[in-house]
């Protein structure tokens, strides 16, 4: 059974007081559990806290290694022995359909994928380059924050080109890595490059790992050179530009450049509403669209995390037996939700930006074109955008613009300045964090 592989991997990973006082106590709920959600059973409320604070995150990511798929880890308290006839009635989770335990995982396809300005433009690099493989831009550097959909968008093409009967190979770089050192000390390193050297693509997920690593380094650049010049197809991901990956040779990161090189953004709210829209069709759930919009509005940007809202919600809903209405969505959700989000206005931003970027609230909303004024508006739009369910056309009548062209200019203005300038993610980020602890 799958757990007892989870179980035997885990045991590497702590003492083994930890596995005997912990892990065995917990009971792998297999019916209730499917392909991206892991229901696990503990007996008591201490233990269930104890382990999903300690171990569902590395029992997500053994999860992840074994299928290729990362689940959603819930630790539910049940007591086994008084129940003994448990779930497989009560949990009536549906079914996905015909996963199969491959490296690729499945439903990464170009046809699940929801694009929206914040990931058009690697989107569209990514089917152009599974159109054409090897042939338009080699490599594929796809970067950006995490949980924003580069592996989805990576294994796409996979997909895509596996359906062709193509060959290929998909790794992490700590794959990669392992691989190698394991080929490395059997002194079989003919086979490792037979093996690289020999597919059409090669799909190499999260290379800021690379950092540091001198060894594979001179490994990977060698295995690149060679599937390059073969005409074979690379593609690459990475939490960050090629550029600011440090402990990088120049070599690679020249390598790296020479090809195309497409950012994904954090969605916007119309996105994250179409992505959530899109993953409740494919796992059958039922929500309604001022539920969709609730979530889309109070989460954060990581997809990852909002998919595993909406599989928490409707896990929880069949479970106690009750219907999602959005009074039980904000129930369920209290303490995964940025509850202070809920009461951000654009007042508040304009108060909070003004103060942080010394103009007066009332010269934000005014007409004036000076420098300094119109750069703290334009964030304020940006903001609003981002923290406040607000649509751009009430942005623009809030700030008695004629239409919503200003706004959507601003917005792709800060949208640049982001590509461009390293810090003003950081620099969003705390703003971000000050509107938010404004309105506790
Ligand atoms: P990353 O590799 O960037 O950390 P992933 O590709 O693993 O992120 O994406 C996290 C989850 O969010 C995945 O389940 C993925 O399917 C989903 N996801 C992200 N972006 C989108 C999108 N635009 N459309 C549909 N699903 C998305
Ligand atoms: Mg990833």
């Amino acid at each position: 059974m799958i757990f007892d592989t989870i179980k035997n991997l885990l045991k590497d990973e702590i003492t083994p007081q930890e596995f005997e006082r912990y892990i065995k106590q917990i009971h792998y709920n297999e019916s209730a559990s499917r392909s991206n959600l892991v229901v696990l059973e503990v007996p008591n409320p201490l233990l269930r806290s104890w382990i999903a604070t300690r171990y569902s995150d590395k029992i997500a990511h053994l999860f992840e290694l074994k299928t290729g798929i990362r689940p959603v880890v819930e630790v539910v308290v049940k007591n086994r022995h008084t129940r003994p006839k448990e779930s497989s009635e009560e949990i009536t989770i549906q079914q996905s359909k015909g996963v199969k335990s491959t490296l690729l995982n499945p439903s990464h396809t170009f046809e699940n994928f929801v694009a929206g300005p914040s990931n058009q433009f690697a989107y569209t690099a990514a089917t152009s380059v599974a159109d054409k493989p090897g042939r338009l831009y080699n490599p594929l550097f796809l970067y950006g924050g995490v949980g924003l959909g580069k592996t989805h968008l990576l294994q796409a093409i996979g997909n895509r080109l596996a359906a062709q009967g193509k060959s290929i190979i998909y790794v992490t770089i700590e794959q990669f890595l392992n691989d190698f050192t394991l080929h490395l000390r059997n002194q079989t390193m003919d086979r490792f490059r037979e093996k690289y050297r020999g597919c059409d693509l090669l799909l190499i997920d999260d290379v800021q790992f690379l950092s540091n690593k001198l060894e594979t380094q001179e490994e990977f650049f060698h295995t690149f050179n060679e599937l390059q010049a073969a005409g074979r197809q690379i593609v690459m991901t990475a939490d960050k530009h090629p550029k600011q990956i440090a402990g990088l040779e120049a070599r690679l990161k020249s390598r790296f450049e020479s090809g195309l090189i497409a950012d994904i953004q954090p969605p916007e709210l119309e996105t994250k509403i179409a992505i959530i829209r899109k993953k409740c069709e494919l796992d059958g759930i039922r929500l309604s669209p001022d539920i969709i919009t609730y979530i889309a509005t109070h989460m954060d940007e990581n997809i990852r995390q909002i998919e595993g809202t909406i599989i928490r919600l409707n896990a929880y809903s069949s479970m106690v037996g009750q219907e999602i209405t959005l009074d039980f969505a904000k129930n369920a959700l209290r303490d995964q939700i940025k509850e202070t989000q809920a009461n951000i206005t654009i007042d508040t931003i304009v108060e909070v930006i003004a103060r942080e970027m010394n103009v007066k609230p009332s010269e934000i909303r005014s007409k004036s074109r000076s420098t300094n004024i119109v750069n703290a508006r334009r964030m304020v739009i940006y903001l609003a955008r981002t923290l406040t369910p607000n649509s751009m056309p009430i942005i623009a009548q809030y700030f008695g613009m004629k239409d919503h062209t200003a706004v959507s200019h601003s917005i792709k203005k800060i949208n640049e300045l982001l590509k461009q300038d390293a810090n003003m993610q950081a620099r969003i980020d705390e703003l971000k964090a000050k509107i938010q602890s404004g309105t506790a």
